[in-house]
């Protein structure tokens, strides 16, 4: 689980995360939605340990990470723009975080095989980034954060180059492994209907504040504010 406590962040002066809560069950799937600057990337990068917290706390299975190392956390973000190492093959690309991670070449051959496996990219294992198409590109960046195995996975915008009808293939495709590996995932997105139908639970985030975190019926339903009714009716 991760929990996230009183969290704030300011870049020169400017306030951008104002005391955020947020407390992810184990296994579950949350977006965090809102526009662009609303500070969602910057709550990411916290969350990984990229960026250093001014004040809060953040909690995964009960045990406070704000003072471990990125490497040591377990979370793993997969930005928009996943670069893959062009001069590097599909298997190098996923091997390559286990090779930093002085992970032995028989260990490193089993996970690689076992993850292309699961993201169904056996058969293209020795191409290069450039012979792949969008959706297969982005699911060796998915296949790099899975082979880590991490205890938490971050999705910053991870459908966005792509066009629309291999977005919804690959939210099927995300989901069905988020699910399979039971892990707990927070997905970064400013597309309404993206949150609303992959998440257990929404965080609608505006100006650096939560102003509502709640399952989609409830957001629809019961929204506790002006911004979040806007945000989910009709005018939108
Ligand atoms: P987008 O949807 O466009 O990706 P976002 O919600 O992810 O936006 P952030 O990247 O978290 O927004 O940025 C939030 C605010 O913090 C923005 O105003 C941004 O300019 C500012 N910001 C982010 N990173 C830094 C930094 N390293 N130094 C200074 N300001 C920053
Ligand atoms: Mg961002």
């Amino acid at each position: 689980s991760v929990k996230i406590i009183n969290l704030t962040k300011s870049f020169n002066n400017t306030n951008v995360l104002k005391n955020i809560t947020i407390d992810v069950e184990e296994g579950e799937f949350i977006s965090l939605l809102g526009p662009s600057g609303c500070g969602k990337s910057t709550l990411l990068k916290l969350i990984a340990g990229l960026l250093e917290v001014d004040s809060g706390d953040i909690v995964f299975n009960n045990e406070s990470v704000i003072n471990i190392l990125t490497e040591k956390r377990g979370a793993i973000i997969v930005f928009q723009d996943y670069l893959l190492f062009p001069h590097m093959t599909v298997y190098e690309n996923i091997e390559f975080g286990l090779k930093m991670k002085k992970v032995t070449k028989d260990i490193r051959s089993k996970k690689v095989e076992e993850i292309l496996n699961l993201v169904k990219l056996k058969e293209h294992k020795n191409r290069y980034p450039s012979q792949l198409s969008g959706g297969q590109q982005q699911r060796v960046a998915m296949a790099r954060a899975l082979v880590l195995n991490p205890r938490i996975l971050l999705l910053d915008e991870p459908f966005s180059n792509l066009d629309i009808n291999l977005r919804n293939e690959m939210r099927e495709f995300v989901l069905s492994i988020q699910k399979r590996l039971n892990i707990t995932t927070i997905m970064v997105t400013h597309n309404k209907e993206e949150a609303l139908t992959m998440s257990n639970r929404v965080a609608v985030m505006l100006d650096g504040e939560i102003k509502q975190f709640d399952t989609p019926k409830n957001l629809y339903e019961n929204p506790n504010s002006i911004e979040v009714a806007n945000i989910f009716g009709e005018r939108n």
